[in-house]
């Protein structure tokens, strides 16, 4: 197989596409494969609920946050964070550090008064609004923040302290290190990043912040439908969940997400020590706040990106393009990127370098 540097849906273990692969038309002797199941089976539910068990057990998510298994995508969240959340409350504030953090404003404006505390927008998105100059509102009904921005590459390397509820968008970085949950109202993440395939989105929320929907909520929408039936009002992503069961396996089996926050820092600082000691290779992010997930650079002449590109295809170094809306080159260096990818990428930069430099 390739290294797959994709930002998402992204590369995953090879352990669990060989499982998977094993067990595609014949799960577990049942005579099934896992998407012919009936989401209601026996079957279905022990892989549901194992795999939500592991996920709690990874993230150590305390009894009083509900885990949801849903479709829509992280995008939908942008809707479904305020239609839940607001209850009567007209005001929501939001930091703004980059392309999803706005994706997520621009839709809340639909439902509150948006009132955005910081943004580094200025700083064309490299950097993190210093907490202290933060405007904070009074009273908002929650505060939105995105902690890894999947294409500028800026991670915080802190959990902000409000008194509202937090509500972060860990699509890209979710289970790359230990986190405290009890810090926050709701997480939500996308799944083809961390998690497993497309398809599948997880959302923790305290249960406390549940029952204050709006009316006109879509059921679809509203978390507390999906909460009273186990993630199971209709029909889930069956095998989006079951794959995801299969990287937490994966995951407890590599040590847990503190193994794993200890492998992607050293997969990030080898690669970003490289790019700091070329004269070549540059990346726009403040050290403090340079992503652990994602790692844009650019070359000395983009008049090479393609170049850059097409030879690392043929070295089986995939997806380096850089997001549509930036250009330039992206290394998406997830849990399941090991680091001989990472080596690998280094050394093929190292010769293109010298070929080209
Ligand atoms: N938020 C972040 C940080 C992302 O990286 C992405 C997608 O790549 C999204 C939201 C949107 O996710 P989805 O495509 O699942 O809606």
């Amino acid at each position: 197989r390739a290294y797959n540097f994709c930002a998402g849906p992204a590369a995953l273990p090879d352990e669990v596409l060989f499982q998977a692969q094993e067990e595609i038309a014949d799960w577990h002797g049942v005579g099934t494969s896992v998407m012919e199941m009936s989401h209601r089976s026996k079957e279905f539910v022990s892989i549901a609920e194992e795999a939500t068990q592991d996920f709690r057990d990874l993230l150590s998510i305390g009894d009083d946050y509900e885990v949801l298994f849903l479709q829509g995508g992280a995008s939908s969240q942008f809707s479904m964070i305020p239609l839940n959340l607001l209850g009567d409350n007209p005001v929501a504030d939001y930091v703004n550090t980059g392309q999803w953090s706005k994706k997520a404003i621009a839709e809340a404006k639909r439902y509150c008064d948006v009132n955005v505390v910081a943004t580094s927008e200025s700083q064309n998105f490299s950097t993190v609004p210093a907490f202290e100059d933060w405007a904070l509102s009074d009273n908002p009904a929650y505060l939105h923040y995105t902690p890894n921005e999947t294409i500028g590459g800026v991670e915080f390397d802190y959990i902000p302290e409000v008194k509202a509820p937090l509500v972060a968008d860990y699509s890209s970085s979710i289970l790359s290190e230990s986190l405290d949950v009890s810090k926050f109202g709701l997480i939500y993440a996308g799944a083809q990043k961390n998690i497993g395939p497309a398809g599948l989105t997880i959302v923790i929320v305290r249960k406390d912040l549940l029952g204050k929907a709006k009316d006109f909520t879509p059921a679809m929408f509203n978390y507390e439908t999906h909460a009273k039936s186990g993630s199971m009002n209709n029909t889930p992503p069956t095998y989006s969940w079951y794959l995801a069961g299969l990287v937490f396996k994966w995951l407890k089996r590599q040590g847990g997400v503190s193994a794993m926050a200890e492998l992607n820092k050293r997969k990030a600082e080898k690669l970003y020590g490289f790019i700091d000691n070329s004269a070549f290779y540059a990346n726009p992010v403040e050290p403090r706040y340079r992503s652990r997930m994602n790692v844009p650079f650019t070359l000395a002449d983009d008049q090479l990106d393609s170049v850059f590109l097409k030879k690392a295809d043929e070295a089986k170094l995939l997806n380096l393009a850089g997001h549509r809306s930036v250009g330039g080159m992206r290394a998406s260096i997830y849990n399941a990127v090991s680091e001989n990818a990472v080596d690998a990428l280094i050394a093929f930069m190292a010769d293109f370098e010298k070929a080209h430099g």
